[in-house]
């Protein structure tokens, strides 16, 4: 499913965080968000996933049409917050994840178990994690039901290189088995290695599409 914005603008009270935003994104494509700091690149990936609603301007969905219910449960999200429960196992956070999905739980943390690598530290609170530790759980739960639209807010923060290598393969590999990835970044070597696309964001307007 492709998503497309047509003429998206966003305020917040006095502050415009978008301003006329046209794009689509398609379907078996890593799209890639660039922009400095504040100019309103997770505010589009939160009304790409329906989590906030656009001030004016209209956002589609392919298929899904207009229900946001039917656009959630197609969203696999890596925001800021990794959305994990901090007292929690890795393992459990992804069964968790897997149950709320209607599926297999330990089926699910198997197969995460492996695309991962996830090691011993899946046995412990996901509190006391690495940040490459919590990043690779964050994923794993984002990715357990094989979501339609995957949108990732800055997920090569604090990756090593091994770590922004494995996120490139994971990436490539959702939008490969036809997914439609999004991903903000700040990082351009990242963005050129693992994107399709590009749009480059500037105090809440497109400057650069390619
Ligand atoms: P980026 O992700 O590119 O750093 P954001 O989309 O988070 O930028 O923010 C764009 C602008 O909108 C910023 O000026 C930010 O302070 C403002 N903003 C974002 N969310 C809110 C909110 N909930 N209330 C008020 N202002 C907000
Ligand atoms: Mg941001």
């Amino acid at each position: 499913m492709s998503v497309e914005l047509r003429s998206v603008t966003k305020t917040f009270g006095t502050v415009r965080a978008l301003l006329g935003v046209s794009a689509t994104f398609e379907a078996g494509k890593v799209s890639m968000v660039l922009g400095p700091n504040g100019s309103g690149k997770s505010t589009l990936l939160a009304i790409v996933g329906t989590l906030s609603r656009p001030t004016s301007g209209r956002v589609s969905h392919g298929d899904l049409g207009a229900s946001r219910a039917k656009v959630r449960q197609a969203l696999g999200w890596v925001g800021h917050d990794a959305l994990c429960y901090a007292d929690l196992s890795g393992r459990e956070n992804i069964e968790l994840a897997a149950r709320l999905h209607g599926l297999d739980a330990g089926e699910a943390f198997e197969s995460a178990r492996a695309r991962f690598d996830l090691g011993a530290f899946a046995e412990r609170p996901f509190r006391t994690y690495s940040r490459g530790q919590r990043q690779r759980v964050a994923l794993a739960r984002a990715l357990v039901q094989a979501p339609r639209l995957l949108l990732l807010d800055e997920p090569t923060t604090g990756l090593d290189v091994a770590g922004v290598a494995r996120l490139r393969d994971v990436v490539r590999e959702e939008a490969a088995r036809g997914s439609t990835v999004v991903v903000v970044t700040h990082d351009e070597g990242f963005a050129r290695d693992t994107g399709d696309s590009r749009l480059v964001l500037q105090r809440g307007k497109v400057v650069e599409e390619a």
